[in-house]
């Protein structure tokens, strides 16, 4: 089994990178900001404050996650029904950071990391993977760029779904997402100390999968000899 960690800001390039690492070691990949965001559709839909801490507690009390895996990546589920596509909209960007500030909501979310983590060898995506959720997964990554390069890559995909999405609201749930994430008191947004960082910048897909697999590949090279 291995778990591998890969954490850092929004637009960073970290699903991209985990989806494919993931197909070429053959292990599931696990998009914990996708659990965050089916929690802030939950409070949405049910019309509860998504700062609100004490009404979000009792809400996840009793909330049904689950996510399947299959060829193209996971599929989520909120109370059996599939919320996949739901939850990639600007207000749910938004409401997840607020929700995931609460420790409440996180600790649900963990206890649920953690079990798939101890059952599959697993990439696990995310903002506090290396630091709170796998402290001793056996790779950890922290994947940053630019603040206008993750916009920029951001914009590109949003604008697919949503053509009129601008510019300036996908910079402004950025820097408004970093914020909350970097200073929120519990599991903040932070490279855990033993993880490998990586400024995406300025380089392709590949040359950070590359990079990413050729740290993988030596070590467990090193740990045959
Ligand atoms: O990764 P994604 O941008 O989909 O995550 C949505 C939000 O969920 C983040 O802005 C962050 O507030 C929260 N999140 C988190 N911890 C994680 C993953 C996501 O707090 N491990």
């Amino acid at each position: 089994m291995i778990n591998i960690a890969i954490d850092g800001p929004a637009g960073a390039g970290k699903s991209t990178i985990a989806k494919l690492l993931s197909k070429k070691l053959g292990i599931i990949y696990l998009d914990t900001g996708a659990m965050y965001r089916t929690v802030a559709l939950k409070a949405v839909k049910s019309g509860i404050d998504t700062k609100d801490a004490d009404a979000l507690g009792e809400m996840v009390k009793d909330i049904n996650i689950e996510i399947k895996f299959d060829q193209d990546g996971q599929r989520i589920f909120l109370d059996n029904e599939d919320v996949t596509d739901q939850i990639r909209t600007k207000e749910i960007s938004i409401a997840s950071s607020d929700v995931a500030v609460v420790p409440a909501v996180r600790l649900k979310m963990v206890e649920l990391q953690r079990r798939i983590a101890s059952q599959n060898s697993v990439v696990m995506d995310g903002r506090d993977i290396g630091t709170y959720v796998l402290p001793n997964a056996d790779f950890k990554f922290f994947l940053t760029a630019s603040l206008e390069e993750r916009a920029n890559r951001r914009f590109s995909e949003m604008r697919e779904k949503n053509p009129d999405i601008t510019f300036e609201e996908v910079y402004k749930d950025i820097e408004y997402r970093d914020k909350n994430d970097s200073s929120r008191q519990f599991a903040p947004l932070k490279k855990a100390e033993d993880a490998i960082e990586i400024d995406t910048t300025k380089m392709t897909i590949d040359e950070v999968v590359n990079r990413i697999t050729g740290v993988i590949g030596n070590e467990l090279l090193r740990q045959d000899r």
